[in-house]
């Protein structure tokens, strides 16, 4: 028999947020995969649990992971921790994950804290739809292609940053995005715990010297309403461009706007001298 695999949430600042299941099976299993063992030891001592750790971060993830899997399949349970909330979620155990499952191995979610989905519930933005996108990368030539396509999705977008980058982050969300509302949930859980909400140009004046953790949530773009009778090409592709997209995006938004092929808007616009 093999051993279980656990993902265990753990919290995101109030350690009120640990779950009854979650300490058990910290308790029960054979090993714990930490991604800072000193973080993690931290925890543990404050809730009693005696079990073993090994460090599993993302340097060493690669040699640490065949281990587990190693200890997984001669019978031994496992759990992953990150630094808070949950593993695989823009931190350590994606691919533990997907190595535990290509060798027939359980895997099993110890649900918990989450600083996405707890930023979202409060954002006051639709929850229908949305879009984890975690962090940005790294350049700034990545980050406008990664905003460029995020700027046409219709759904709540959801960012990760740190907050040294959060500045340069909103003022380029900004130029691609034009002016969008947006929530900055900061120091969700804990004791200065805010939300943040207006305008991405607002909230830039807001916020000096950002400190603490952030999430970012971002209004999805406005469902195209298909264009009425009164409405004329030329216009409709100003109207985009001017609330931030480029050229190339406007023909696209208007040609779904007019049901019409993105060619024949380019050939329209061509006509024209446009
Ligand atoms: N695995 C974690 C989760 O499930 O939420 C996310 C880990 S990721 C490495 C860390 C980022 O999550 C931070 O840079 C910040 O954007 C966000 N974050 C984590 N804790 C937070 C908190 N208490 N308040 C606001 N954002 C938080």
């Amino acid at each position: 028999m093999h051993g279980i695999l656990y993902l265990c949430a753990t919290p995101i600042g109030n350690l009120e947020d640990m779950t009854f299941r979650a300490i058990r099976i910290l308790r029960e299993v054979d090993l714990i995969a930490a991604e800072d063992t000193r973080r993690t030891r931290k925890l543990l001592t404050h809730f009693e649990i005696h079990t073993p750790m090994i460090r599993f971060d993302e340097n060493c993830k690669a040699s640490v992971a065949e281990k587990i899997l190693q200890r997984l399949l001669a019978g031994e349970s496992v759990a992953v921790v990150s630094d808070a909330g949950l593993p695989a979620i823009s931190d350590p155990g994606t691919d533990l994950v997907k190595l535990a499952i290509d060798a027939g191995i359980k895997v099993c979610p110890i649900p918990g804290a989450n600083a996405a989905l707890s930023a979202l519930i409060c954002s006051g933005l639709d929850t229908s739809k949305f879009l984890f996108a975690g962090f940005a990368p790294k350049t700034k030539k990545n980050r406008r292609e990664f905003f460029e396509k995020l700027s046409t999705i219709e759904a709540t977008l959801i960012f990760y940053e740190a907050p040294h980058r959060l500045k340069n982050f909103l003022e380029e969300l900004a130029e691609v995005f034009g002016e969008r509302e947006i929530v900055l949930a900061r120091e969700l859980t804990k004791v200065h715990e805010e939300f943040l909400r207006g305008k991405i140009s607002e909230l830039l004046e807001k916020i000096s010297e950002p400190r603490g953790e952030f999430v970012v949530v971002v209004e999805g773009k406005k469902f195209s309403e298909p264009a009425t009778p009164e409405e004329n090409i030329f216009e409709v592709v100003e109207k985009f461009m001017a609330a931030g997209l480029d050229k190339k995006s406007a023909m696209r938004e208007t040609a779904k706007k007019f049901n019409v092929s993105r060619r024949e808007i380019y050939n329209r616009l061509l006509g024209t001298g446009k």
